[in-house]
């Protein structure tokens, strides 16, 4: 038994062409010299990804249409002498065409690997981007009626370095070889005809004929380029974030969570991430998510804060501690979370109606005193200012060093 296989009995369909990709797979990293550890497999959805289980590499199963999106990530955070390869189907490859396209462009080191059966053969047998006209399937009795993608050939004018097609019969590991050999983007199309569904619906078919009557044609295509490799160090100062210098302090014990939910276009979802830097600042824990509709440019728009002197694992709001309303959109929105209130603390614009709630209401005009576009910001700074929970200096800190704060005229707040 190969040592890339930890179980030789593939779960194909007996004839199925999934079983000579996987060994010419093996035989071409047997060739290479390579070991299992030092190769990451990345699966889609379709047949070929059930193979996951018989190999010792590495193995990451995707969903459907992304796993050259997945293995793109991986080979880029990985050392060049591993080898990345992509199992995909021709389904898979419709779907996730773009990111084929854009792994080829970047020139990413990874091999990936076409199992073009002609149809999608998990689902039942439909036809896909790479079915070639006159293919018949379950869905086309009569013959498939559009031209089918040209993989290779699309690979190549992205800029791939090496692109190959091959009728998926007898010994094609040496060009698998190659692909692997690549520092860079590489495809290896492998022609087929799913037993169960091609060969039924097309009997008199030959995979042979069939490359040659559709224009399939075989052939390497090669380029050089350079692979696209980002260094561990510009990887890692994607990720870094910038540290928030803590100058202040906050009296918080445990957490509090807020609500501000005001109107889009007055900056709500920006106060509500200076409140989060001004509570780090205070050495606190902060997350923010927000809400408001597709169009976000009208309507309401409600931002939920919550703060903590521990990491925040959770950071969901089932009640809140307070909840600061600037606007009716913002009061339309929380009514009903308002009104489920039993405690806590609802700070509510002067121009508002006052909603039924179990909270302490308090009453202030943040609108006449701010404006529309401020009343969020002003909002905010009064709670500070009543609750102590981060300091205000912090908070106005954090407006002026913001992209906004030469806008904001905070004299007399
Ligand atoms: S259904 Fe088709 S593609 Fe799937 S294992 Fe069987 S023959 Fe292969």
């Amino acid at each position: 038994m190969s040592g890339f296989l930890v179980k030789p009995e593939l779960p194909y369909c007996k004839g199925c062409g999934h079983h000579l990709i996987v060994r010419n797979t093996v035989k071409a990293l047997e060739a290479l010299g390579a070991s299992p550890l030092d190769v990451v497999l990345v699966t889609d959805i379709g047949c070929h990804g059930i193979v996951d289980g018989n190999f010792a590499t590495h193995t990451v199963h995707g969903l459907h249409g992304r796993s050259v999106a997945l293995a793109a990530g991986i080979a880029m955070g990985l050392p060049p002498e591993k080898k990345v390869i992509v199992y995909i189907g021709d389904g898979g490859a419709t779907i996730g065409l773009q990111h084929i396209l854009e792994a080829a462009r970047m020139n990413v080191d990874l091999t990936v690997v076409v199992h073009n059966n002609m149809l999608y053969g998990m689902t039942g047998g439909q036809p896909s981007g790479l079915t070639p006209t006159g293919f018949r399937t379950v869905l086309t009795p009569q013959g498939y009626p559009l031209p089918h993608h040209d993989l290779p050939r699309l690979v190549r004018d992205a800029g791939a370095p090496y692109a190959a097609r091959v009728v998926g019969l007898g010994d094609f590991s040496d060009v698998l070889r190659q692909a692997l050999e690549v520092e860079g983007f590489a495809l290896v199309e492998v022609l087929e005809i799913c037993v169960s569904y091609g060969v039924k619906m097309n009997p008199d078919l030959r995979l042979k004929e069939l490359a040659q009557e559709t224009g399939y044609e075989p052939g390497v295509w090669t380029g050089a380029r350079p692979a696209f490799r980002p260094s561990r160090r510009e990887t890692a100062s994607l990720l870094e974030m910038p540290a928030v210098p803590r100058q202040y302090s906050s009296p918080l014990e445990g957490r509090m969570a807020l609500i501000l939910a005001g109107s889009a276009g007055e900056g709500v979802q920006q106060a509500a991430e200076l409140l989060a830097q001004a509570a780090m600042m205070a050495g606190l824990h902060a997350t923010k998510k927000g809400s408001y509709p597709v169009t976000v440019g009208v309507g309401f728009s409600t931002a939920e804060i919550v703060l903590s002197r521990d990491p925040i694992f959770y950071h969901g709001v089932p009640q809140p501690d307070a909840v600061v309303v600037t606007s009716a959109d913002g009061l339309a929105n929380q009514r009903e979370r308002i009104r489920r209130m039993t405690g806590g603390v609802l700070w509510l614009d002067a121009s508002l109606p006052r909603p039924e709630t179990g909270a302490e209401v308090r009453v202030a005009d943040f609108r006449g005193r701010a404006g529309a576009r401020n009343a969020a910001l002003y909002a905010l700074l009064t709670v500070l200012r009543e609750t102590g929970v981060v300091p205000p200096e912090a908070f106005l800190e954090a407006v002026r060093e913001s992209p906004i704060g030469k806008h904001v005229d905070l004299s007399g707040w």
